[in-house]
């Protein structure tokens, strides 16, 4: 599942990879991932003889700019992936677009499902998208002193975990990367996250930092049946720094105590220390 530190790597990687490509042709076989569009020719249009820019961010969603001022925009879902092929290699099954380029190799998008999707946006669509995610703090971009992220904690009512995985507080962690912030904070997923003190503060604003910079170093994780690839099909390399996610019955690498899985009230297992978390 594309977290945060997945998709940094992919925005990287798309810099160094398709950067100064043009396109040469755009094959939908999913209708479904370009619904922002009239249909699939009309999208295939605003993407054809196009050179693609650098790629930026807005939360987890990638935009790739265009030469003209747009940007092809990439919403990845909770499962989705990008891949660049030779044009001659087999087209998997999963393959929802396929976009190849005048030089050769194709940048292919795969396992959208349902909430992926691919779309060309104009300048004020971006500003919007980008004007929508302000309000999210990103770990990756924001230099949030730890007592402007207290002011934000201040007022929030519900457990830590949720608050974590709250889009509109803090952009793209997930499961995976809010079980390792807690466990480097020390802190249990359901305390009420305006009740902290202020040295408590300071730990979960430090473990949000550190855990997502060294994910993003390490190139991500591959979790779970359906592992996250990076744009070469590679897995990331951050799997076995993980001190919490899916170590149930384990030993704390602090205090040696067994990990517990516990059922969070959305029905997800979170993995913590029962005894230094707290
Ligand atoms: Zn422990």
């Amino acid at each position: 599942m594309p977290e945060l530190p997945e998709v940094e790597t992919l925005r990287h990687d798309l810099d160094k990879e398709v950067q100064g490509r043009r396109v040469k042709g755009v094959e939908v076989r999913t209708a479904h991932v370009v619904r922002r569009h009239r249909n699939r020719k009309e999208f295939a249009k605003r993407l054809l003889g196009r050179k693609l820019g650098g790629a930026r961010r807005l939360g987890v969603l990638l935009a790739i700019a265009l030469d003209g001022g747009e940007a092809l925009v990439v919403d990845l879902g909770p499962a989705g992936r990008l891949r660049k092929e030779r044009s001659s290699a087999p087209v998997d099954r999963q393959t929802d677009a396929v976009v190849s380029f005048t030089v050769g190799g194709d940048l292919r998008a795969l396992d959208l499902g349902e909430a992926g999707e691919l779309f060309v946006a104009a300048e004020a669509e971006l500003d919007e998208l980008a004007e929508e995610r302000r309000g999210a703090i990103d770990p990756l971009a924001d230099a949030l002193t730890w007592q402007a992220f207290n002011a934000r904690l201040e007022s929030r009512q519900e457990g830590l975990r949720a608050l974590l995985t709250d889009r509109s507080f803090v952009a793209g962690i997930g499961p995976v990367y809010a079980d390792e912030i807690l466990w480097g904070s020390e802190l249990r997923w359901d305390r009420r996250a305006g009740s902290l003190a202020a040295q408590e503060v300071r730990r979960l604003h430090r473990a949000i930092q550190e855990v997502v910079q060294e994910a993003v170093r390490l190139r991500g994780s591959s979790v779970g049946d359906t592992p996250w690839l990076d744009l070469r099909g590679n897995k990331g390399e951050y799997e076995p720094q993980l001190n919490a996610y899916q170590r149930e019955g384990q030993p704390c690498r602090r205090c040696r105590t067994p990990l517990v899985g516990e059922r969070t009230e959305r029905g997800e297992t979170t993995y913590y220390c029962p005894k230094c978390q707290s």
